[in-house]
């Protein structure tokens, strides 16, 4: 899928915002919506969303959106470090699929890196147990 691709609403993190599927969320407000990704690639491997602005990825939403979103990945990596303690935390944000994007609603990924747990590359981690990750996302929603 190109740069230039029109907003679908069919895309799963539109479903996920609109309550058509479920997702185990960390923080929510009127603009931003933080929650566990359902195939983490360590513990505690969250994403952060922009709720309203349709874009596909960074370089069509609006400037003020994107800092409404990552004022939040700050705050959702601040609770992510007080509640898992990593040894280090990715941020990374793909746009278009030929970068590994396969979810076309522009998003945040936060990554916590653990010198003693293997990390999963990006698209090849496998479905998380969901008691694990609605427990994983109250101890972050905890230090917040
Ligand atoms: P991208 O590859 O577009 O940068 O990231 C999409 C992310 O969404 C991937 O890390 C993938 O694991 C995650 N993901 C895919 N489907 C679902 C889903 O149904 N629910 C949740 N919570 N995450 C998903």
């Amino acid at each position: 899928m190109s740069l230039k691709t029109q907003y679908d609403n069919g895309n799963i993190f539109a479903k996920i915002i609109r309550g058509d599927i479920p997702s185990t969320k960390i923080f929510e407000d009127d603009n931003i919506l933080a929650f566990m990704d359902a195939f983490p690639q360590s513990l505690g491997h969250c994403l952060v969303i922009h709720k309203t602005a349709t874009a596909t990825n960074i370089l069509d939403i609006e400037t003020a959106d994107l800092n409404k979103v990552t004022s939040a990945v700050q705050k959702l990596a601040r609770a992510v470090n007080a509640a898992l303690q990593p040894d280090g935390i990715r941020v990374a944000q793909f746009n278009g699929a030929p970068a590994g994007q396969t979810v076309f609603h522009l998003h945040f990924h936060i990554i916590p890196i653990y010198e003693n747990m293997d990390t999963s590359q990006h698209g090849e981690s496998k479905a998380s147990d969901p008691e694990m990750l609605q427990a994983t996302a109250e101890r972050i929603h905890q230090a917040l």
